[in-house]
Protein backbone atom coordinates (compact mmCIF):
# COMPACT_ATOMS: atom_id res chain seq x y z
CA UNK A 1 0.00 0.00 0.00
CA UNK A 2 0.83 3.45 -0.82
CA UNK A 3 0.82 4.96 2.79
CA UNK A 4 2.04 3.16 5.63
CA UNK A 5 -0.40 5.14 7.84
CA UNK A 6 -2.98 2.41 6.63
CA UNK A 7 -1.75 -1.37 7.27
CA UNK A 8 -3.50 -5.15 7.78
CA UNK A 9 -2.65 -5.63 11.32
CA UNK A 10 -3.41 -9.37 12.86
CA UNK A 11 -5.19 -9.66 9.16
CA UNK A 12 -7.90 -6.44 9.50
CA UNK A 13 -6.68 -3.08 7.59
CA UNK A 14 -5.98 -0.54 10.40
CA UNK A 15 -5.51 3.48 10.33
CA UNK A 16 -2.10 3.65 12.42
CA UNK A 17 -3.64 2.03 15.55
CA UNK A 18 -7.46 1.75 15.41
CA UNK A 19 -8.96 -1.31 13.40
CA UNK A 20 -11.25 0.18 10.58
CA UNK A 21 -13.91 -2.42 11.20
CA UNK A 22 -14.62 -1.26 14.89
CA UNK A 23 -15.01 2.70 13.63
CA UNK A 24 -17.38 1.01 10.66
CA UNK A 25 -19.18 -0.18 13.87
CA UNK A 26 -19.54 2.88 15.38
CA UNK A 27 -20.20 4.98 12.25
CA UNK A 28 -21.08 2.86 9.23
CA UNK A 29 -20.12 3.64 5.59
CA UNK A 30 -19.26 5.42 3.22
CA UNK A 31 -16.77 6.56 6.17
CA UNK A 32 -13.72 8.81 5.27
CA UNK A 33 -10.77 8.19 7.46
CA UNK A 34 -7.64 9.94 7.96
CA UNK A 35 -3.60 9.51 9.61
CA UNK A 36 -3.10 12.46 11.45
CA UNK A 37 0.53 11.28 11.75
CA UNK A 38 0.67 11.15 7.71
CA UNK A 39 -0.19 14.66 7.38
CA UNK A 40 2.03 15.44 9.51
CA UNK A 41 5.04 13.46 8.32
CA UNK A 42 4.77 15.25 4.92
CA UNK A 43 4.04 18.78 6.35
CA UNK A 44 7.27 18.46 8.54
CA UNK A 45 9.27 17.04 5.50
CA UNK A 46 8.76 19.89 3.74
CA UNK A 47 9.78 22.27 6.64
CA UNK A 48 12.64 20.12 7.51
CA UNK A 49 13.84 20.45 3.78
CA UNK A 50 13.19 24.08 3.30
CA UNK A 51 15.21 24.71 6.75
CA UNK A 52 17.99 26.67 5.34
CA UNK A 53 15.87 29.00 3.77
CA UNK A 54 15.99 32.39 5.41
CA UNK A 55 12.19 32.62 5.60
CA UNK A 56 9.43 30.46 4.34
CA UNK A 57 5.75 29.62 4.43
CA UNK A 58 3.95 26.33 3.66
CA UNK A 59 0.39 27.68 3.09
CA UNK A 60 -1.53 24.11 2.80
CA UNK A 61 -4.15 24.04 -0.25
CA UNK A 62 -7.23 24.50 1.42
CA UNK A 63 -9.53 22.68 -1.69
CA UNK A 64 -7.65 19.69 -1.35
CA UNK A 65 -8.96 18.81 1.92
CA UNK A 66 -10.63 21.22 3.77
CA UNK A 67 -12.35 19.67 7.28
CA UNK A 68 -11.84 22.01 9.83
CA UNK A 69 -9.73 20.00 12.30
CA UNK A 70 -7.75 18.98 8.88
CA UNK A 71 -6.69 22.93 8.66
CA UNK A 72 -6.58 23.72 12.56
CA UNK A 73 -3.92 20.48 12.99
CA UNK A 74 -2.04 21.86 10.11
CA UNK A 75 -2.05 25.59 11.10
CA UNK A 76 -0.91 24.25 14.65
CA UNK A 77 2.25 23.24 12.87
CA UNK A 78 3.05 26.25 11.27
CA UNK A 79 1.18 25.86 8.26
CA UNK A 80 -0.94 28.81 6.56
CA UNK A 81 -3.76 28.51 4.29
CA UNK A 82 -3.76 28.39 -0.13
CA UNK A 83 -7.52 30.19 -0.52
CA UNK A 84 -9.54 30.03 -3.73
CA UNK A 85 -12.39 31.22 -2.57
CA UNK A 86 -14.30 33.23 0.66
CA UNK A 87 -15.62 30.17 1.90
CA UNK A 88 -12.27 28.99 2.57
CA UNK A 89 -11.40 32.27 3.98
CA UNK A 90 -13.99 31.61 6.51
CA UNK A 91 -12.13 27.84 6.97
CA UNK A 92 -8.78 29.72 7.46
CA UNK A 93 -10.33 32.04 9.86
CA UNK A 94 -12.34 29.43 11.87
CA UNK A 95 -9.13 27.44 12.09
CA UNK A 96 -6.83 30.12 13.46
CA UNK A 97 -4.53 30.53 10.67
CA UNK A 98 -2.98 34.20 11.42
CA UNK A 99 -3.00 36.43 8.78
CA UNK A 100 0.32 36.44 7.57
CA UNK A 101 0.40 32.82 6.57
CA UNK A 102 -2.81 33.69 4.08
CA UNK A 103 -2.58 33.39 0.42
CA UNK A 104 -6.17 33.95 -1.68
CA UNK A 105 -5.33 32.58 -5.37
CA UNK A 106 -8.05 31.81 -8.04
CA UNK A 107 -9.17 33.67 -11.63
CA UNK A 108 -12.70 35.24 -10.44
CA UNK A 109 -12.86 36.82 -6.58
CA UNK A 110 -15.60 38.97 -5.97
CA UNK A 111 -15.45 42.08 -4.37
CA UNK A 112 -16.88 40.75 -1.44
CA UNK A 113 -14.02 38.09 -1.33
CA UNK A 114 -11.59 41.07 -1.78
CA UNK A 115 -13.18 42.63 1.06
CA UNK A 116 -13.33 39.95 3.34
CA UNK A 117 -9.12 39.62 2.60
CA UNK A 118 -8.61 42.91 3.21
CA UNK A 119 -10.70 42.60 7.09
CA UNK A 120 -8.82 39.13 7.52
CA UNK A 121 -7.50 38.75 10.81
CA UNK A 122 -7.48 42.85 11.15
CA UNK A 123 -4.57 43.60 9.18
CA UNK A 124 -5.54 41.50 5.67
CA UNK A 125 -4.02 38.61 4.11
CA UNK A 126 -0.82 38.31 2.95
CA UNK A 127 -1.32 38.29 -0.46
CA UNK A 128 -4.17 38.20 -2.85
CA UNK A 129 -2.56 36.42 -6.22
CA UNK A 130 -3.86 38.42 -9.20
CA UNK A 131 -4.68 36.37 -12.26
CA UNK A 132 -6.14 39.06 -14.31
CA UNK A 133 -5.61 43.14 -15.36
CA UNK A 134 -9.34 43.60 -14.31
CA UNK A 135 -8.85 41.79 -10.82
CA UNK A 136 -5.89 44.26 -10.28
CA UNK A 137 -8.38 46.93 -11.05
CA UNK A 138 -10.79 45.78 -8.72
CA UNK A 139 -8.84 45.13 -5.54
CA UNK A 140 -7.46 48.70 -6.20
CA UNK A 141 -11.09 50.26 -6.05
CA UNK A 142 -11.95 47.78 -2.84
CA UNK A 143 -9.13 48.53 -1.04
CA UNK A 144 -9.36 52.71 -1.80
CA UNK A 145 -12.78 52.29 -0.70
CA UNK A 146 -11.31 51.02 2.93
CA UNK A 147 -9.61 54.44 3.71
CA UNK A 148 -6.10 53.97 3.14
CA UNK A 149 -6.04 50.13 3.63
CA UNK A 150 -3.29 48.72 0.74
CA UNK A 151 -3.95 45.67 -0.41
CA UNK A 152 -0.79 43.20 -0.93
CA UNK A 153 -0.52 41.44 -3.79
CA UNK A 154 1.46 39.24 -6.35
CA UNK A 155 0.88 39.00 -9.56
CA UNK A 156 0.53 34.72 -10.49
CA UNK A 157 2.70 34.51 -13.74
CA UNK A 158 1.71 31.88 -16.38
CA UNK A 159 4.75 30.67 -17.31
CA UNK A 160 3.47 28.70 -20.29
CA UNK A 161 4.99 25.05 -19.09
CA UNK A 162 3.46 22.18 -19.56
CA UNK A 163 3.49 19.97 -16.71
CA UNK A 164 2.38 16.85 -18.09
CA UNK A 165 -0.30 16.03 -16.43
CA UNK A 166 -4.39 15.26 -17.06
CA UNK A 167 -5.94 18.26 -18.86
CA UNK A 168 -8.31 19.03 -16.19
CA UNK A 169 -5.55 20.10 -13.61
CA UNK A 170 -2.69 21.71 -15.92
CA UNK A 171 -2.61 25.16 -15.02
CA UNK A 172 0.59 26.78 -16.53
CA UNK A 173 -0.44 27.01 -20.30
CA UNK A 174 -1.50 29.93 -22.28
CA UNK A 175 -3.95 28.08 -23.15
CA UNK A 176 -5.53 27.35 -19.37
CA UNK A 177 -7.33 30.43 -18.07
CA UNK A 178 -5.01 30.73 -14.72
CA UNK A 179 -2.47 33.72 -14.06
CA UNK A 180 -0.87 36.67 -16.15
CA UNK A 181 1.26 36.18 -19.52
CA UNK A 182 4.72 38.08 -19.71
CA UNK A 183 2.62 41.08 -21.57
CA UNK A 184 0.08 40.92 -18.89
CA UNK A 185 2.39 40.79 -16.19
CA UNK A 186 4.75 43.98 -17.33
CA UNK A 187 1.66 45.77 -18.08
CA UNK A 188 0.11 45.13 -15.06
CA UNK A 189 3.26 46.58 -13.44
CA UNK A 190 3.42 50.01 -15.75
CA UNK A 191 0.01 50.10 -13.79
CA UNK A 192 0.86 50.31 -10.20
CA UNK A 193 1.80 54.05 -9.74
CA UNK A 194 -1.91 54.71 -10.76
CA UNK A 195 -2.89 52.41 -8.43
CA UNK A 196 -2.52 53.25 -4.85
CA UNK A 197 -4.54 50.81 -3.13
CA UNK A 198 -1.92 48.24 -4.22
CA UNK A 199 1.34 47.06 -2.65
CA UNK A 200 2.76 44.43 -4.70
CA UNK A 201 5.02 42.24 -3.07
CA UNK A 202 5.81 39.43 -4.78
CA UNK A 203 5.21 37.09 -7.97
CA UNK A 204 3.39 33.48 -8.01
CA UNK A 205 3.19 30.31 -9.92
CA UNK A 206 0.85 27.36 -9.84
CA UNK A 207 1.61 25.29 -13.31
CA UNK A 208 -0.72 22.06 -12.22
CA UNK A 209 -1.33 19.20 -10.06
CA UNK A 210 -0.68 15.29 -9.53
CA UNK A 211 3.19 16.79 -11.09
CA UNK A 212 5.43 13.41 -10.98
CA UNK A 213 8.01 15.34 -12.54
CA UNK A 214 10.49 17.83 -11.00
CA UNK A 215 11.78 19.25 -14.45
CA UNK A 216 8.42 21.10 -15.23
CA UNK A 217 8.71 22.64 -11.84
CA UNK A 218 12.43 23.37 -12.09
CA UNK A 219 12.42 24.86 -15.88
CA UNK A 220 9.10 26.84 -13.73
CA UNK A 221 11.40 28.14 -11.18
CA UNK A 222 13.87 29.36 -13.56
CA UNK A 223 11.42 31.06 -15.18
CA UNK A 224 9.62 32.83 -12.19
CA UNK A 225 13.45 33.69 -11.09
CA UNK A 226 13.68 35.68 -14.20
CA UNK A 227 10.42 37.46 -14.07
CA UNK A 228 11.00 38.36 -10.38
CA UNK A 229 14.35 40.04 -11.54
CA UNK A 230 12.63 41.44 -14.21
CA UNK A 231 9.93 43.07 -12.04
CA UNK A 232 12.32 44.31 -9.39
CA UNK A 233 14.07 46.11 -12.17
CA UNK A 234 11.18 48.33 -13.63
CA UNK A 235 9.75 48.60 -10.06
CA UNK A 236 13.33 50.14 -8.70
CA UNK A 237 12.93 48.09 -5.77
CA UNK A 238 13.30 44.50 -4.17
CA UNK A 239 10.10 42.14 -3.72
CA UNK A 240 9.30 40.50 -0.86
CA UNK A 241 7.90 36.70 -1.58
CA UNK A 242 7.70 34.13 -4.30
CA UNK A 243 5.41 32.02 -3.87
CA UNK A 244 6.25 28.49 -5.86
CA UNK A 245 2.52 27.29 -5.36
CA UNK A 246 1.67 23.60 -5.52
CA UNK A 247 1.44 20.20 -7.41
CA UNK A 248 3.51 18.02 -6.36
CA UNK A 249 2.18 14.45 -7.37
CA UNK A 250 1.52 11.04 -5.28
CA UNK A 251 1.93 7.43 -5.69
CA UNK A 252 -1.82 6.25 -6.49
CA UNK A 253 -0.53 3.27 -8.93
CA UNK A 254 2.12 2.83 -9.75
CA UNK A 255 3.58 6.61 -10.01
CA UNK A 256 7.08 7.80 -9.29
CA UNK A 257 6.56 10.92 -7.55
CA UNK A 258 9.58 13.23 -6.39
CA UNK A 259 10.51 12.48 -2.97
CA UNK A 260 9.95 15.81 -1.17
CA UNK A 261 13.44 16.64 -0.10
CA UNK A 262 14.09 16.32 -3.64
CA UNK A 263 11.83 18.99 -4.09
CA UNK A 264 12.84 20.84 -1.18
CA UNK A 265 16.47 20.43 -3.07
CA UNK A 266 15.04 21.81 -6.16
CA UNK A 267 13.21 25.08 -4.07
CA UNK A 268 16.89 25.44 -2.04
CA UNK A 269 18.39 25.42 -5.40
CA UNK A 270 16.76 28.01 -7.18
CA UNK A 271 16.17 30.36 -4.18
CA UNK A 272 18.23 29.62 -0.96
CA UNK A 273 21.78 31.18 0.32
CA UNK A 274 23.76 29.85 -2.62
CA UNK A 275 21.47 30.87 -5.67
CA UNK A 276 21.57 34.18 -7.16
CA UNK A 277 18.90 35.42 -4.83
CA UNK A 278 20.98 34.20 -1.46
CA UNK A 279 17.84 33.44 0.18
CA UNK A 280 16.39 36.82 0.24
CA UNK A 281 12.95 36.21 -0.64
CA UNK A 282 10.00 35.20 1.47
CA UNK A 283 9.17 31.56 0.02
CA UNK A 284 5.75 30.64 0.18
CA UNK A 285 4.66 27.01 -0.91
CA UNK A 286 1.07 25.82 -1.72
CA UNK A 287 1.16 22.31 -1.21
CA UNK A 288 -2.57 20.56 -1.17
CA UNK A 289 -2.75 16.61 -2.53
CA UNK A 290 0.89 15.63 -1.31
CA UNK A 291 -0.01 16.35 2.03
CA UNK A 292 -3.28 15.08 2.02
CA UNK A 293 -4.05 12.45 -0.54
CA UNK A 294 -2.47 9.31 0.84
CA UNK A 295 -3.29 10.20 4.35
CA UNK A 296 -7.23 9.41 3.61
CA UNK A 297 -8.90 6.84 2.96
CA UNK A 298 -12.18 5.76 2.13
CA UNK A 299 -14.63 2.85 3.58
CA UNK A 300 -17.22 1.27 1.45
CA UNK A 301 -19.80 -1.59 1.73
CA UNK A 302 -20.36 -4.13 -0.84
CA UNK A 303 -24.30 -4.06 -1.41
CA UNK A 304 -24.18 -6.64 -4.33
CA UNK A 305 -22.44 -8.77 -7.27
CA UNK A 306 -23.66 -8.65 -10.48
CA UNK A 307 -22.29 -12.10 -11.87
CA UNK A 308 -21.80 -11.61 -15.83
CA UNK A 309 -20.09 -13.72 -18.41
CA UNK A 310 -17.44 -10.83 -19.32
CA UNK A 311 -17.38 -8.89 -15.91
CA UNK A 312 -18.90 -8.61 -12.79
CA UNK A 313 -20.07 -5.84 -11.22
CA UNK A 314 -19.39 -5.16 -7.64
CA UNK A 315 -22.04 -2.39 -6.39
CA UNK A 316 -20.89 -0.67 -3.31
CA UNK A 317 -22.72 1.98 -1.12
CA UNK A 318 -20.28 4.69 -1.99
CA UNK A 319 -20.69 6.65 -5.30
CA UNK A 320 -19.38 9.06 -7.51
CA UNK A 321 -20.72 11.85 -5.06
CA UNK A 322 -18.48 10.80 -2.30
CA UNK A 323 -15.18 9.96 -4.40
CA UNK A 324 -15.78 11.92 -7.60
CA UNK A 325 -11.92 11.81 -9.07
CA UNK A 326 -12.68 8.60 -11.15
CA UNK A 327 -15.79 10.01 -12.70
CA UNK A 328 -14.20 13.16 -13.60
CA UNK A 329 -10.14 12.34 -14.24
CA UNK A 330 -10.80 8.60 -14.70
CA UNK A 331 -7.94 7.96 -12.46
CA UNK A 332 -7.24 5.47 -10.24
CA UNK A 333 -8.05 4.57 -6.49
CA UNK A 334 -6.42 1.04 -5.21
CA UNK A 335 -9.08 -0.98 -3.93
CA UNK A 336 -8.53 -2.88 -0.98
CA UNK A 337 -10.72 -4.94 1.13
CA UNK A 338 -10.64 -4.48 5.21
CA UNK A 339 -10.44 -8.15 5.57
CA UNK A 340 -6.94 -9.06 4.39
CA UNK A 341 -8.03 -12.88 3.53
CA UNK A 342 -10.51 -11.64 0.93
CA UNK A 343 -7.68 -10.26 -1.15
CA UNK A 344 -6.21 -13.76 -1.59
CA UNK A 345 -8.42 -16.43 -3.87
CA UNK A 346 -9.38 -16.27 -7.29
CA UNK A 347 -9.87 -12.64 -8.64
CA UNK A 348 -11.95 -11.73 -11.82
CA UNK A 349 -12.64 -8.92 -14.06
CA UNK A 350 -14.76 -6.94 -12.12
CA UNK A 351 -16.58 -3.06 -13.12
CA UNK A 352 -16.30 -1.67 -9.21
CA UNK A 353 -19.26 1.07 -8.68
CA UNK A 354 -21.68 3.08 -6.96
CA UNK A 355 -25.51 3.18 -6.56
CA UNK A 356 -25.78 6.86 -8.33
CA UNK A 357 -28.13 6.86 -11.60
CA UNK A 358 -25.15 7.55 -13.91
CA UNK A 359 -22.87 4.94 -16.36
CA UNK A 360 -20.28 7.32 -15.04
CA UNK A 361 -20.98 6.38 -12.11
CA UNK A 362 -17.79 3.84 -11.62
CA UNK A 363 -14.61 3.68 -9.49
CA UNK A 364 -12.89 0.87 -10.86
CA UNK A 365 -13.69 -0.62 -14.63
CA UNK A 366 -12.31 -4.00 -15.71
CA UNK A 367 -10.49 -4.09 -12.54
CA UNK A 368 -9.48 -7.64 -11.23
CA UNK A 369 -11.67 -8.10 -7.90
CA UNK A 370 -11.18 -11.11 -5.55
CA UNK A 371 -14.64 -13.34 -6.17
CA UNK A 372 -14.64 -13.59 -2.30
CA UNK A 373 -15.51 -10.05 -1.79
CA UNK A 374 -19.45 -10.33 -1.33
CA UNK A 375 -22.62 -8.55 0.23
CA UNK A 376 -21.70 -7.06 3.43
CA UNK A 377 -18.05 -6.84 2.93
CA UNK A 378 -15.94 -3.79 3.53
CA UNK A 379 -13.57 -2.38 1.14
CA UNK A 380 -11.18 0.70 0.98
CA UNK A 381 -10.21 3.50 -1.34
CA UNK A 382 -6.80 4.52 -0.71
CA UNK A 383 -4.71 7.97 -1.87
CA UNK A 384 -8.95 9.28 -1.12
CA UNK A 385 -7.51 12.19 1.25
CA UNK A 386 -7.09 14.62 -1.44
CA UNK A 387 -10.34 15.43 -3.79
CA UNK A 388 -12.42 13.63 -2.26
CA UNK A 389 -14.62 14.78 0.56
CA UNK A 390 -13.92 18.43 -0.24
CA UNK A 391 -15.67 17.39 -4.19
CA UNK A 392 -18.62 15.26 -2.62
CA UNK A 393 -21.78 16.32 -3.84
CA UNK A 394 -25.43 15.79 -2.97
CA UNK A 395 -26.29 14.30 -5.75
CA UNK A 396 -28.96 11.58 -5.98
CA UNK A 397 -30.02 13.64 -2.93
CA UNK A 398 -27.08 11.30 -0.74
CA UNK A 399 -26.01 12.32 2.40
CA UNK A 400 -22.34 13.08 2.42
CA UNK A 401 -20.11 10.49 4.55
CA UNK A 402 -19.03 10.99 8.21
CA UNK A 403 -15.12 11.68 8.67
CA UNK A 404 -12.76 10.60 11.41
CA UNK A 405 -9.19 11.54 12.43
CA UNK A 406 -6.75 9.15 13.81
CA UNK A 407 -3.92 9.32 16.08
CA UNK A 408 -2.45 6.32 17.07
CA UNK A 409 -4.47 4.30 18.95
CA UNK A 410 -7.02 7.47 19.34
CA UNK A 411 -10.06 8.80 16.62
CA UNK A 412 -12.28 11.43 16.79
CA UNK A 413 -15.03 12.22 14.75
CA UNK A 414 -14.34 15.61 12.61
CA UNK A 415 -17.58 15.91 10.78
CA UNK A 416 -20.86 14.09 11.22
CA UNK A 417 -22.56 12.21 8.68
CA UNK A 418 -25.30 14.17 6.68
CA UNK A 419 -28.74 13.56 7.65
CA UNK A 420 -31.52 14.33 4.99
CA UNK A 421 -32.68 17.13 7.18
CA UNK A 422 -29.21 19.15 6.39
CA UNK A 423 -29.76 18.30 2.59
CA UNK A 424 -33.23 20.32 2.01
CA UNK A 425 -32.43 23.22 5.13
CA UNK A 426 -33.09 26.00 2.95
CA UNK A 427 -35.68 24.60 0.75
CA UNK A 428 -39.38 25.90 0.56
CA UNK A 429 -41.65 23.40 -0.13
C1 LIG B 1 -5.17 23.55 -6.35
C2 LIG B 1 -4.10 24.53 -6.09
C3 LIG B 1 -3.01 24.20 -5.30
C4 LIG B 1 -2.80 22.83 -4.72
O1 LIG B 1 -2.47 21.90 -5.70
P1 LIG B 1 -1.97 20.43 -5.27
O2 LIG B 1 -1.74 19.76 -6.56
O3 LIG B 1 -3.07 19.82 -4.49
O4 LIG B 1 -0.72 20.60 -4.48
C5 LIG B 1 -2.07 25.17 -5.05
N1 LIG B 1 -2.19 26.42 -5.56
C6 LIG B 1 -3.23 26.78 -6.33
C7 LIG B 1 -3.31 28.16 -6.85
C8 LIG B 1 -4.21 25.85 -6.63
O5 LIG B 1 -5.23 26.20 -7.41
Amino acid sequence: MNSDAFTYRRGKLHAEGVSIESLVRRLGTPLYVYSQSAFERGLRTIQGGLSSLESFTVCYALKANSNLAIVKMMGDLGAGADLVSGGELERARMAGIPPDRVVFSGVGKTAEEIAAGLAYGGRGITSFHVESLEELGLIDRVARARRGKRARVALRFNPNIDAKTHPYISTGLKKNKFGLNADELRAAVSMLPRLKGIELCGLSIHIGSQLTSLSPLRTAFKALGSQILAVEAALGRPLEFADLGGGVGIRYRDERPPALEDYCSEIVRAFGPKSAFRSRLRILLEPGRVLSGNSGILVARVLFRKPRKQKDFLILDAGMNDLMRPALYGSYHELVPVLEARARGRKKKTDVVGPVCESGDCFASDRPVPTSLEHGDLVAFLGAGAYGMSMSSNYNSRPRPAEVLVSGGRWRMIRDRERIEDLVRGEHP
